[in-house]
């Protein structure tokens, strides 16, 4: 049993791929949020009559793959910390205060470690960002006209050079999901005018059925569930026929409040395992995402942590799907 199949059939409620192991659900609800690493195994090890059996494919193939863009599809630090450096830069000669250290620590970016953590840029929309910046120049002694101003005069939705550097092949990967009839949605704090430059160097415009950014006028700010739900009714599509996927947990606890099929967390970005426990399934970035829900028959087995969540999601669903051993999917 691969690693990848057996955690397809995981999320089709198979109990057996826990090393035919029972798990009570109560047993599920009371554990802590210890992340499950799910084995590979070989369908040798399983009895006879498992393995005999006439096993057919049960994979949840989602209508809609709704990807968060900064630290999921590209990283974040690279796009990210010459635009903190660079604000600071024009802030800095415009008031001929030195405000690099306030506007480093408003963003959630280490200087020295050239790291942005979790936090303001990582999290929030620019119209948030923008109104937070304000603040931080009237604590700062201006006057809040002045401190407007500044904030005119030096802002920027992207920065001046922009740096991209994706997290896996994404026309490979987008181009897979679309031969699979699995729509493509963006769903994102960046401004329009930065996801579509994005966009468009990467050449993925054909590929992305919809976009929302943060500082579209029916966006909501993350982790309000209003984004993923509105997605899903303009692709006409049922919430638990959607996936999100995201490196934050503006984007995780997103996907569970929209009631989303699936929830999916990636450590390509700021999250770690203990940020990302609202997620389902974590794993370690896009391209693995797309080999679990394309169901390709490749020699690529990911390991895939499990979170407490995620177990009674299964849990779940097995209990509505009882398993007989006649039936049993794979
Ligand atoms: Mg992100």
């Amino acid at each position: 049993m691969s690693v990848r199949r057996g955690t397809r059939a995981l999320i089709s409620g198979s109990s057996w791929l826990f090393g035919g192991q029972s798990f009570p659900r109560s047993h599920m609800m009371l554990q802590k949020v210890q992340p499950v690493c799910v084995v590979k195994r070989n369908m040798a090890e399983f009895s006879p009559s498992i393995s005999e059996s006439n096993l057919t494919s049960a994979i949840f193939q989602p209508a809609v793959v709704i990807f968060d863009k900064d630290g999921t599809l590209v990283c974040f630090h690279t796009m990210w910390n010459s635009w903190c450096e660079e604000l600071a830069g024009r802030m800095t000669a415009e008031t001929s205060k030195d405000l690099s250290n306030d506007v480093y620590e408003l963003m959630g970016y280490d200087y020295e470690t050239k790291k942005i953590g979790m936090g303001m840029l990582a999290e929030k929309t620019h119209p948030y960002i923008k109104e937070k910046v304000v603040e931080m120049l009237v604590k700062q002694g201006f006057h809040e006209w002045e401190a407007k101003q500044v904030l005119d005069k030096t802002w920027k939705d992207t920065p001046e050079n922009m740096q991209i550097k994706m997290t896996g092949n994404l026309r490979n990967l987008f181009s897979r999901l679309r031969e699979k009839n699995i729509k493509i949605a963006i769903c994102t704090s960046d401004s329009r005018e930065g996801t579509l430059e994005f966009l468009e160097r990467l050449h993925l415009e054909e590929f992305v059925d919809i976009v929302v950014c943060g500082d579209d006028k029916i966006s909501k700010s993350k982790p309000d569930p209003h984004n993923a739900i509105y997605i899903c009714n303009e692709l006409n599509v049922d919430l638990s026929d959607a996936i999100m996927v995201g490196d934050t947990p503006a984007d995780t606890i997103m996907g569970q409040a929209a009631n989303l099929g699936l929830t999916i967390g990636v450590l390509t970005g700021v999250g770690t395992h203990q940020d990302l426990t609202h997620a389902d399934l974590i794993v370690n970035s896009v391209s693995e995402v797309v080999d679990l829900v394309t169901n390709e028959d490749t020699e690529d087995f990911h390991a895939v942590t499990v979170t407490a969540r995620g177990l009674c999601k299964i849990a779940a669903r097995s209990s509505l799907q009882p398993l007989r051993t006649t039936e049993v999917k794979i």
